[in-house]
């Protein structure tokens, strides 16, 4: 393993590779330290192969516990880069992960930690996607699960979590409110906390592997990745990741990170704009992009990070409406033919406006990330009226007028 400890991004303390969140001196992030001399060495000698990513994630090849989701599609958006005038427009589908987003990446590493501490209980606090992914991925790691929901969670992902056999509770109020539940029932009740902020260390180095993938599906780093973000630690783990092909001479440069938000909750965006290095929690976020409906409230330390990452990248944050984000999902269905729910489409509608902004070279190559499947919030997309006939074709020929 070349993971070696982790690393307090506050005060510099560093400790062991065990089960433990924020640190215990500050109350700051921890981020997992590996000895990148040590595996830039091998990969130069060949003892690590290209498209290995074994070495790039804290686990214990020797414990055996491997439940890492496959690598997701990097396709050409070639109809949609027409239309919007973009030399070359990549889309990284994330939605198309075995629970159906991207929480399988983060997920998948912690459930593997879980097992490596010799913890059979789980818990997280989720919006939704992340609830899903820690429900079936504690199932095949023979853990127990206990998830906790925002009241207003969709109902698909509801439905999907409690099916993979996991207990799914709702708690009223905004995500936060969830948020502070679970850490406190992780610590009085025992149970090891997944949730998908930056509290538990290693799920930011599962999002990591997402851009080893890009990198190696492209052949190259592009200029540009746009990424829909609440906490931030997608954001946070592509940049890693980036940093980490440009270290071992797999690519050239580390791209822009551009992070996207809501308008109805853009905490990082808001302090982006305003030229601060702190963000200010919103205490009742509200938009149709449930996935990034997450005010900080309570842990806005999440979004200084994600903010000072998006700064040491040259990239820059922005704001999209609910409408322009509706427009992004149905120019995503219809000249794309792929269906992901609203917070899945965001990085899109983010690269629309960018485009509008001036803020991307025309030569440039763009990365969106889909992160999340359409089937799972249903209630956002209008219904249409469909109309209902007999197997007669003249009833068809009207209906069809
Ligand atoms: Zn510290």
């Amino acid at each position: 393993m070349y993971a070696t400890e982790l690393a307090c991004i506050g005060c510099g303390r560093h400790y062991r590779l065990e089960a433990l969140y924020n640190c215990p001196e500050c109350g700051n992030i921890l981020d997992v330290a590996y000895d990148y001399p040590r595996l830039k060495g091998d990969y130069e000698a060949g003892r690590i192969s290209a498209g290995d990513f074994g070495p790039f994630l804290p686990l214990d090849e020797q414990a055996g516990v491997s439940v890492a989701p496959p690598p997701t599609p990097l396709i050409r958006a070639g109809r949609l880069a027409a239309r919007l005038g973009v030399k070359k427009l990549l889309f990284k589908c994330e939605f198309l992960n075995p629970t159906g987003s991207f929480k399988d990446r983060p997920i998948a590493v912690a459930v593997a930690k879980a097992k490596e501490f010799g913890l059979g209980r789980v818990i997280i606090a989720s919006s939704g996607n992340a609830a899903a992914a820690a429900a079936a991925y504690a199932g095949r790691g023979g853990l127990t699960g206990l998830v906790l929901v925002p009241e207003a969670t969709p109902p698909e992902k509801i439905r999907q979590t409690a099916f993979y056999g996991a207990t799914v509770v709702k708690v009223r109020g905004p995500y936060s409110n969830c948020f502070s539940l679970a850490k406190q029932a992780a610590t009085e009740l025992d149970y090891f906390n997944l949730t998908t902020t930056f509290i538990n260390p290693y799920t930011v180095e599962g999002d990591k592997i997402i851009a080893h993938e890009i990198v190696r599906q492209a052949g190259e780093a592009p200029a540009q990745v746009f990424v829909p973000v609440g906490a931030g630690p997608l954001l946070v783990g592509l940049h890693k990741g980036f940093k980490e092909c440009e270290l071992l001479g797999m690519a050239a440069a580390v791209p822009q990170m551009v992070g996207v938000q809501a308008t109805g909750c853009k905490p990082i965006a808001q302090a982006f704009s305003d030229g601060m290095t702190t963000v200010k929690a919103v205490k009742n976020p509200a938009t149709i992009a449930g996935g990034i409906c997450d005010g900080l409230y309570g842990y806005s330390q999440d979004g200084d990070y994600t903010l000072a990452t998006i700064r040491r990248s040259d990239g820059y944050a922005l704001a999209v409406a609910d409408e322009d984000i509706n427009e992004a999902m149905r120019l995503i269905a219809r000249e794309e033919g792929l269906f992901v729910e609203p917070s899945g489409a965001v990085a899109l509608a983010g690269l629309i406006q960018s485009l509008k902004n001036g803020q991307i070279a025309p030569d440039a190559t763009s990365v969106v990330m889909l992160t999340g499947h359409g089937l799972k919030d249903m209630a956002a997309i209008s219904q249409r009226e469909v109309p209902v006939i007999d197997d007669d074709m003249e009833q068809l020929k009207r209906v069809m007028m």
